[in-house]
């Protein structure tokens, strides 16, 4: 065994350190003593981060070209990991390659250019990178004055977030794993802000006898708004009625304001799952704003539309809002865990996440981190952010947005030219939900085409009929891979 990588001998740092094991024997004391040691972690560290990166790439090289379901089910890859906790360690090299090696079959090539999979972004090479920065480094992104390299990257991933999407510059962000804790942070601050406007503080006194808050939602808001109201007890919305498009219905919208009053919460969406669509965000905003109502907006994938300024009229007016929550992890194809809520009210955020909160009174001036999101202690999940807007530019952000777009269009134009296919959505932005004449047929062209393994689309339902998805995320989607993607879904429409 590889001495510089046995969990066993002295030289390994992790259990020398704190630990009753002796410091390194060769190690001098003193200054000097720190100095081998670390020449010990630099060695340690060398090799079996060597072992990743050549893992890493090698499976990098092959998504593209693998098929693209999992090959390995959870059974057999627990089998090939091996069931039993060893009783002593392996060398750490062999634990990164045995890893790979039993767990990739079981992966899914959801980076693949030809992945059209729920919504999924691919990761661009810069983005990766920095992630593996963020580890290395190993930040509690938490505090302010701890940790400022990293703080100031976030910070300013925040600031040029706001400025591509035209939201207010002193909104303030919070980075969390995905949207469903970005809307979950979002319709906090909103709970915390109409109950303090009804007179109640919730801090103190619970949601229990609490004036009661109507939260309204369009019919085809997206699950993760539902489970961010449970989490705060704000029971099940109030649905208004969507159009044929699956945006809310303003006319349904101001017929169910009009019927109470009191603390109101609108959850409003940009980005439908099915058909892209985007709610109606200015005359939402008009009538939230006469009856007081906060107004959210879940905008996971689709809030990047307001980085293009040709798409922008999709997003008109939702700089109005309130709160919005959007992922990185979706259309800006950032590896997972990066997801940003963003709240125009940053007293309301503090009050509700701050451990000092005392409404209104504590300045946000200097808020730690930790005082806008669920977290505590948390990795620096906004570097890679930064860095993926820092490689694109203002102009790479937008070809990236307006390609995924038109790429959906050429795909929906191309596979709605095939026999029996029709394309159920107005495709304004990155998504196409195919069916044929009957939802069995829609099914077994989907099966079909899981089984060849070269296109992944969502089998999905939609205004009561079996659906196939395509969500066009990712950045490595071109021309030829569209063109791929019609040839596969040809070949499916047929019985092999
Ligand atoms: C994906 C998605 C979510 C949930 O986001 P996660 O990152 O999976 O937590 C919420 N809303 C919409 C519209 C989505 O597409």
């Amino acid at each position: 065994m590889d001495s510089s990588t046995d969990p066993g001998t002295p030289t390994d740092p992790a259990p020398a350190r704190g630990s009753t094991q002796a410091v390194p024997e060769t190690a001098p004391p003193g200054a000097a003593g720190g100095a081998a040691a670390r020449d010990g972690a630099t060695r340690n560290y060398d090799a079996v981060l060597d072992s990743a990166a050549t893992e890493a790439k090698r499976w990098l090289d092959g998504v593209f070209d693998r098929p693209i379901p999992a090959t390995r089910d959870i059974d057999t890859v627990k089998t090939a990991i091996g069931r039993e906790l060893p009783q002593s360690g392996l060398e750490a090299e062999a634990v990164i390659e045995a890893l790979a090696e039993a767990v990739e079959p079981g992966l899914m090539a959801s980076q693949s250019s030809r992945f059209f999979g729920w919504v999924m972004g691919g990761t661009y090479p810069v983005a990766l990178a920095a992630d593996w920065l963020v580890s290395a480094w190993d930040q509690n992104a938490g505090m302010r004055d701890a940790t400022p390299g990293v703080i100031a990257a976030e910070e300013l991933a925040g600031e040029w977030l706001l400025q591509l999407l035209g939201l207010p510059a002193d909104a303030d962000v919070g980075f969390v794993t995905g949207a469903t804790s970005a809307n979950f942070v979002g319709l906090a601050a909103a709970r915390q802000h109409v109950l303090d406007a009804a007179g109640w503080d919730v801090n103190r006194d619970g949601m229990s006898g609490a004036p009661p808050i109507r939260l309204i939602a369009g019919a085809e808001r997206h699950g993760a708004v539902d489970l961010a109201a449970r989490y705060l007890g704000l029971g099940a919305a109030t649905l208004v009625p969507a159009d044929r498009h699956g945006r809310i219905s303003i006319a349904g919208l101001a017929r169910v304001l009009g019927e109470g009053s009191g603390p109101a919460i609108v959850c409003l969406q940009a980005g439908n799952i099915h058909s892209g669509a985007f709610d109606d965000f200015a005359a939402a905003s008009a009538l939230c704003r006469a009856a007081g109502a906060w107004q959210h907006v879940d905008g996971a994938f689709g809030l990047w539309a307001g980085a293009a300024p040709s798409l922008r009229s999709l997003t008109a007016g939702y700089e109005l809002a309130d709160s919005w929550a959007t992922d990185a992890h979706k259309t800006l194809n950032v590896p997972y865990d990066c997801g940003v809520a963003i709240v125009a009210r940053p007293e309301a955020l503090h009050a509700a996440f701050g451990v000092h909160a005392s409404y209104l009174l504590t300045p946000m001036a200097g808020a730690d981190p930790f005082e806008k999101v669920p977290e505590m202690s948390r990795r620096a999940r906004g570097v890679p952010l930064l860095a993926t807007l820092r490689w694109l530019g203002r102009d790479g952000v937008e070809a990236l947005v307006t390609g995924l777009a038109d790429n959906a269009r050429t795909l929906a134009d191309q596979l709605g030219a095939l026999p029996g296919v029709s394309i159920l959505n107005d495709v304004v932005f990155t998504q196409v939900c195919m069916a044929m004449g009957d939802d069995e047929a829609t099914v077994a062209v989907g099966t079909r085409l899981l089984e060849q393994g070269r296109v992944l689309a969502s089998p999905s339902r939609w205004h009561d009929r079996a659906v196939l998805r395509f969500s066009v995320s990712n950045w490595a989607t071109d021309a030829d891979e569209v063109r791929a993607t019609v040839d596969a879904v040809r070949s499916a429409l047929q019985p092999a």
